[in-house]
C-alpha cells in the first residue's frame, strides 16, 4: 500500500514515527496487534460518536449482512434513515444517498453548477470538502483569482473556478461576490471547521454568507460531513440557525461504515436524475449495512441526554487540557465547539487557517508522541479535530488529563533544554 496506509494523515508523517497496526476497538478504547490499549480521540475521524464496536451497531450490520449486503434496489432501511435525515434537518426535503464525503461535495457542486448555469464555487483557506479536483485548492496567494492547485494531477482550469477566502473573513467574501458574483455557483463551508483544527464560526460569519449568496443569486452549501449530528440532533445549521441551499453529509450517518448524503429544497434534488438532468449514481450507494449503522446510531442519538453528556464530557476535557498547559506554563489555545476541539500549540487565538499555520507543529508531534507513549491516541496532525465519543467515560478523561499533565510538562523541559 503507498505509505502503508489507505488515507495519508494515517501514516504519521506529520508527526513522525511509525503508526500503530490496529487489531481491534471497543468502547473509547483501540488495540494494537501488539497488544497495546489507547484511549481513542480520533474515533475514525469522525463517524463513531458512539464509540467503537457499539454492540447494537455491530448487531444491525450483522443482521443486515445476514439478509443480503446489497441489491441494486431500493430498500426499507433507505427510507428510513431518509426519513430520520429530512425530519432531522427540515432545509433537505429530497436527499439522495452516496458512499463517501467526497461524494457527497462533488455530486452538490455539481448540482449547484447545473442549478445556476454557473462555473465558479467559492470555499474557505483551510476547509476540506473531501478530494476532488476542484475541492483540492485551498491557501496560494490568498488573491481569488490566482488559486492554484493543491495536487499534482488537477488542471489548472479546474483549480480557476475555486474561489478563495480566508474562513471568517466576511469582508473578504463580499469583496469577492462584489467582483465575481454572477459567476459565482455556490459557497461551500465546514459550518465549524474541523479541518484545519477545530475553528469555530465567528459570530454573524454563517448567517453573512447567507446573505451575501442571496444577494448574488449563488447557493450556500453546508459542508455537514463532520458537524451533521456532532454538535446537535441534526447540523450546524440548527445550532446556528442558519439554512444552508444544500447540505453534504457522511461520517456519523453511516454509523462507521462507508457513507454520504447529499440533500437541499425539492425543486433543487429534482434537477438530479432520475427527475432532472444532473447525473449522479453510484452502485453501492445507499447500502444496506451502512444505512442499518446509522439508523441506530441515529436512534442512539435520539436520547434527549446524549448531547448534553458528550458536552460535559467535552468541557471536563478541555478544562482538563488548559489546566494541565498552564501548569506546565505551555501556551495553547483550545478551540472546541460540542464534542469537537483543537488544542493549538499558538501564542494567539486560532480564527483562520492563517493562525491555525502559526502552531508550533514540531511541539503538536512531540506531545502526540508523549501522549501515545501514555496510551491515548490523538489525531495525528496538528490541524485535526479530537472528538470525544458517548464512550468515553469520566475515568477515560481523567487518566487522559493525567497523562497530558505530564507530557505538556516533559515538553517544557525538553524545549527549555534544547533552546
Ligand atoms: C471527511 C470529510 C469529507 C470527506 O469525506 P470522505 O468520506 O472522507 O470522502 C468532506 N468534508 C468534510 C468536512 C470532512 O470532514
Amino acid at each position: 500500500m503507498t505509505g502503508g496506509v489507505s488515507s495519508p494523515v494515517r501514516a504519521f508523517r506529520a508527526v513522525g514515527g511509525e503508526p500503530p497496526v490496529v487489531a481491534y476497538g471497543r468502547g473509547a478504547q483501540v488495540f494494537d496487534v501488539d497488544g497495546n490499549a489507547y484511549i481513542d480521540y480520533v474515533t475514525a475521524y469522525g463517524p463513531l460518536i458512539l464509540g467503537h464496536a457499539h454492540p447494537k451497531v455491530s448487531g444491525v450490520i450483522a443482521a443486515a449482512a445476514d439478509r443480503g449486503t446489497a441489491y441494486g434496489a431500493t430498500t426499507e432501511l433507505e427510507i428510513e434513515l431518509a426519513e430520520l435525515i429530512t425530519s432531522a434537518l427540515p432545509s433537505i426535503e429530497l436527499v439522495r444517498f452516496v458512499n463517501s464525503g467526497t461524494e457527497a461535495t462533488m455530486s452538490a457542486l455539481r448540482l449547484a453548477r447545473a442549478a445556476t448555469g454557473r462555473d465558479k464555487v467559492l470555499k474557505f483557506e483551510g476547509g476540506y470538502h473531501g478530494h476532488a479536483d476542484g475541492l483540492l485548492v485551498q491557501a496560494g496567494s490568498g488573491q481569488a483569482t490566482l488559486s492554484l492547485p493543491d495536487s499534482p494531477g488537477v488542471p489548472a482550469s479546474w483549480a480557476a473556478d475555486t474561489l478563495l477566502a480566508p474562513y471568517n473573513d466576511l469582508e473578504a467574501v463580499r469583496r469577492t461576490f462584489e467582483k465575481h458574483g454572477s459567476e459565482v455557483a455556490a459557497v461551500i463551508v465546514e459550518p465549524v471547521a474541523g479541518n484545519m483544527g477545530v475553528v469555530p464560526p465567528a459570530q454573524g460569519f454563517l448567517a453573512g454568507l447567507r446573505s451575501v449568496t442571496q444577494k448574488h443569486g449563488g447557493l450556500l452549501i453546508f459542508d455537514e460531513v463532520i458537524t451533521g449530528f456532532r454538535l446537535c440532533y441534526g447540523g450546524a445549521q440548527r445550532l446556528f440557525g442558519v439554512e444552508p441551499d444544500l447540505t453534504c453529509l457522511g461520517k456519523i450517518i453511516g454509523g462507521g461504515l462507508p457513507v454520504g448524503a447529499y440533500g437541499g429544497r425539492r425543486e433543487l434534488m429534482e434537477m438530479v436524475a432520475p427527475i432532472g438532468p444532473v447525473y449522479q449514481a453510484g452502485t453501492l450507494a445507499g447500502n444496506p449495512l451502512a444505512m442499518a449503522a446509522g439508523i441506530v446510531s441515529l436512534s442512539e442519538l435520539q436520547d434527549p441526554t446524549a448531547y448534553q453528556r458528550l458536552e460535559v464530557s467535552a468541557i471536563y476535557l478541555e478544562d482538563g487540557l488548559r489546566r494541565s498547559a498552564q501548569q506546565a506554563e505551555v501556551p495553547v489555545q483550545i478551540n472546541r465547539v460540542g464534542s469537537m476541539l483543537t488544542l493549538f500549540f499558538a501564542d494567539s487565538p486560532v480564527v483562520d487557517y492563517a493562525c491555525a499555520k502559526r502552531s508550533d507543529t514540531k511541539r503538536y508531534a512531540k506531545f502526540f508522541h508523549a501522549m501515545l507513549e501514555r496510551g491515548v491516541f490523538l489525531p495525528p496532525s496538528q490541524f485535526e479535530a479530537l472528538f470525544v465519543s458517548l464512550a468515553h467515560t469520566d475515568p477515560d478523561i481523567a487518566v487522559t488529563v493525567d497523562a497530558a499533565a505530564e507530557a505538556l510538562a516533559s515538553l517544557r523541559n525538553s524545549t527549555s533544554t534544547e533552546n
